[in-house]
């Protein structure tokens, strides 16, 4: 994206649904653009969502067109009569549509499908491109995206369902990005967004050749770098001197995710891991489990929610659990060595808090979460008192405890 001479390419984002504005679903695809056309030098000054209101979004269109350089809409792309984005879009720019053959070519295996000619008709609709677009092919799903040039630069809509869109925003991102480098990110956990920022902006210093974003989310925090002028090797200079000083609150520049660092860790020792959980209720599990190919070093987990569960299968002695309570290091370590006997992992985690809203008490608060690591090297446990509701407890719990999988196994 080249703008007028001294001034940053602007983005508007367009969301289209009336299950957007109703509260029925929630909008994502904004967030992802805005993120995706960061990376690419296009900063996003307005999110706009809409409901599938043709006027409304000729209006909306109409106007962002003439303010920002790229417009990207979502959404109202389908065959159904309530998908009005590429009538919407013709209108406000005062443009035709033609239908494209090779696109009505592909869509006749779904056509033929249904016996219904006006289900036909939508869906040929799908095929009808605004003149002068030039078309994002869909990798998946049957609507195509389509580049629109306006005098500013361009329109473009995508459709709304996330793995449909995903696609071909990166297309549509590498051919915006030209040579700007692709962002620099250090993904931090165990550190607070304060400590992480002040650490990143001390060393960057006052550069204006490098933007930085950090971004939090409940205990697992990331450092952006954006090249503003600054090349790819330049960024990796600098996030490698942020990430050195970061220390072994770093587990990733590479784009991996915490989980797929644990299961890599694991693999790359030979570890095997299992779990014993009580306020997460199997969230751990399952953030291991998303990811394919985890069964080679997870071997399972208990949500031992209940004492009787405690007891009976981790074999958390009863006398323990009366004397000091089920949230209490005594017992996480029961149950971290419980789970690791039963499964032979090498290394078993076990959590256990008050994820509230009820339950707490004066000794033991709301948010107060003990967590152990039964590893060949022994046993440890701590406890950590994590603010918020009961989601941010839990949210904050499973990455606390796959934090402590992850420096156990880099230990
Ligand atoms: P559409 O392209 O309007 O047919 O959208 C189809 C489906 O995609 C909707 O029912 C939503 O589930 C999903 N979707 C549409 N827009 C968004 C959005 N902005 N964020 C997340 N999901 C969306
Ligand atoms: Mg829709």
């Amino acid at each position: 994206m080249r703008p007028a001479a001294g001034r940053p390419a602007t983005a508007a984002v367009v969301t289209v649904g009336t299950e957007l504005v109703s509260g029925i679903a929630i909008d994502t695809n904004t967030a992802e653009i805005a993120l995706a056309l960061a990376g690419a030098v296009v900063e996003v000054r307005e999110a706009v969502s809409i409901g599938d209101d043709i006027d409304l979004l000729a209006d909306t269109l109409r106007r962002l067109v003439a303010s920002h350089d790229v417009v990207i809409v979502t959404g109202g792309l389908g065959p159904t009569h309530d998908d009005i984005t590429r009538e919407a879009a013709c209108e406000a720019l005062g443009l035709a549509c033609s239908r494209d053959a090779s696109i009505v070519e592909r869509l006749r295996a779904s056509v033929l499908r249904h016996t219904d000619s006006r289900a036909s008709e939508l869906l040929l609709a799908q095929a009808d491109i605004l003149n002068g677009a030039r078309v994002i092919p869909a990798v998946k799903g049957s609507a195509p995206g389509q580049v629109v040039p306006t005098p500013r630069g361009m329109l473009v809509l995508l459709p709304g369902p996330p793995r449909e869109m995903r696609p071909m925003l990166a297309s549509l991102v590498a051919d915006l990005a030209g040579e700007a480098p692709q962002p620099y990110v250090v993904r931090t956990s165990g550190m607070s967004e304060s400590d992480v920022q002040l650490v990143a902006s001390d060393l960057l210093g006052d550069r204006e050749d490098i933007r930085l974003t950090v971004l939090a989310k409940l205990g697992d925090v990331r450092v952006i770098l954006f090249g503003r002028g600054a090349t790819s090797d330049q960024l990796r200079v600098a996030g490698e001197a942020i990430a050195s000083r970061l220390g072994d609150a770093v587990y990733s520049t590479d784009g991996s995710t915490l989980p797929e660092t644990v299961l890599a860790l694991a693999r790359a020792r030979g570890a095997t891991l299992a779990l014993a959980e009580s306020c997460t209720g199997g969230l751990v599990a399952a953030s291991l489990t998303d990811i394919p190919g985890a069964s080679d070093v997870f071997l399972g987990g208990v949500v031992s929610y209940a004492d009787r569960v405690k007891c009976g299968v981790l074999d958390v002695p009863e006398g323990m659990l009366a004397h000091f309570g089920a949230v209490s290091e005594e017992v996480a370590r029961a149950m971290a060595e419980g789970v690791r006997h039963i499964t032979g992992a090498t290394h078993a985690c076990a959590i256990t808090g008050v994820a509230g809203p009820g339950g707490g008490t004066p000794g033991k608060p709301v948010g107060t979460v003990w967590f152990s690591l039964a590893a060949p090297e022994g046993t440890t446990a701590f406890m950590r008192s994590l603010p918020g509701d009961r989601d941010a407890v839990r949210e904050r719990s499973t990455v606390t405890a796959l934090d402590s999988l992850r420096r156990a196994l880099n230990a």
